[in-house]
């Protein structure tokens, strides 16, 4: 008989571990506390590391490839060209973007719709695999505590983790323009704009400000619009034509966890290593946990082994890479300090095009174990 996995989260992380499993032959229950799926945010970056596991969970998204830009100052001008040509020669795929709600869409159909249930909030979990909810509860043989960055699950099993301001807030939105333009981002003391266009000519757009945690607006629009009103083109205009803007202040977790895994209780994406957004990282590593997971579930004897190999797999990669989104904030949106910003121009400026490629190499080339697919059940 298949093993049972539940998954507690419906999102980037949950629903990739939940493809994942029933990819190789568990039956797999989703419960999710939201009455349907959602997806907050506008658009997400995907690193070649997330396409990979992507393909390896065998969903299908439309993610547009991204085919140059730059690193610019508020004013537009060019600190470092971006070479999207050597990138893919680096990293063997483009750099790519997608809408978070067609991600969200991709995922939900790479699962039969069976194995979701929303509208379930789980209220506690066991570590031996009992999950309680509202309205009674379910004994599986692996539990996925995939439940975001502030896990109800990480606070039952690890009381003293906490989560921490990251320093910043993101302004977040997507807009289409007359033309569509190139990925672009662009730096100033204590703030980085970022462009990146999606598929059907859509454009995602953030603002990455530094400040103090809290900060609200009679009218956002307003507020940016006259803030970054002398900024380059299409930075205004980005935010003219957006419908919705979004503001969050950005969190992470402020010490890595001990461990990924309570008995038979795995804890993954944000609630197990939740990052600063400065990389773009936090749902590619989630996927990567999603596919580890699943072959470690595959091809191990036991569930215990199974989650002792994933936690030694992902734990120091994911803690590495939210360790490197921290130092990227500091090197990035959070500086402040109008020497250093001009000194980082300066150094920027002289860097060849091939060089900027190069940045986060070791999280790219990140290949995924295969899922062989369990054959199909024959009576
Ligand atoms: C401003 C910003 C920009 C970002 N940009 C990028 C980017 O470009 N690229 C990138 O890869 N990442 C990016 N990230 C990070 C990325 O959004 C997260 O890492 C990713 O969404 C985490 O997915 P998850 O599935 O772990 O958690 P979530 O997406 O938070 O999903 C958790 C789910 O669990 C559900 N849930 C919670 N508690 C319960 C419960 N008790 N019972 C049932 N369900 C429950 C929630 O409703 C939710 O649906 C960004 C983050 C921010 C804040």
């Amino acid at each position: 008989m298949a093993r049972h996995a539940v998954v507690v989260g419906g999102g980037i992380g949950g629903l990739g571990a939940a493809i994942g499993l029933h990819r190789v032959g568990w039956q797999v229950t989703v419960l999710e506390r939201a009455p349907e799926l959602i997806a907050i945010g506008a658009g997400i970056s995907l690193w070649p590391n997330a396409q990979r596991a992507l393909t390896a969970l065998g969903v299908a998204a439309r993610i547009e490839p991204q085919h140059g830009g730059g690193l610019l100052d508020w004013r537009g001008r060019r600190l470092a060209r971006w070479n999207a040509d050597a990138y893919v020669r680096r990293h063997g795929l483009p750099l790519g973007a997608i809408h978070r709600a067609n991600l969200i869409d991709a995922l939900r159909s790479a699962l039969p719709s069976d194995c979701l249930k929303t509208g379930v909030e789980v209220t506690s979990v066991e570590p031996d695999g009992v999950v309680h909810h509202a309205s009674g509860s379910l004994e599986a043989d692996l539990v996925v505590a995939a439940d975001g960055i502030n896990s109800p699950i990480r606070q039952s099993l690890y009381p003293s983790a906490r989560v921490t301001y990251s320093g910043g807030a993101a302004f977040r939105g997507v807009a289409r323009l007359p033309t569509t333009p190139q990925l672009s981002t662009t730096w100033a003391a204590g703030t980085e704009i970022g462009v990146l266009p999606l598929p059907d000519d859509q454009v995602y757009w953030w603002v990455s400000e530094a400040r103090p945690a809290g900060i609200r607006h009679d009218d956002v629009r307003e507020y940016l619009a006259t803030k970054y009103a002398s900024w380059h083109a299409p930075i205004p205009q980005l935010i003219a034509a957006t419908k919705e803007i979004l503001l969050h202040d950005t969190h992470h977790l402020a010490t890595p966890l001990p461990t990924y895994v309570r008995g038979h209780v795995a804890l993954l994406g944000d609630a197990a290593h939740a990052m600063p957004p400065f990389l773009g990282q936090g749902g590619c590593q989630a996927l990567e946990d999603a596919v580890v997971l699943a072959s470690a579930a595959a091809t191990e004897s036991t569930v215990d082994n199974a989650l002792r190999r994933y936690d030694a797999e992902r734990r120091p990669r994911s803690q590495h890479v939210a360790r490197a989104s921290i130092k990227a904030g500091a090197s990035g949106p959070l500086l402040r300090n109008p020497v250093a910003v001009t000194l980082r121009a300066g150094l920027t400026r002289l860097l060849p095009a091939t060089i900027t490629t190069r940045v986060g190499s070791g999280i790219s080339r990140w290949q995924p174990p295969v899922l062989t697919p369990a054959q199909p059940h024959t009576p």
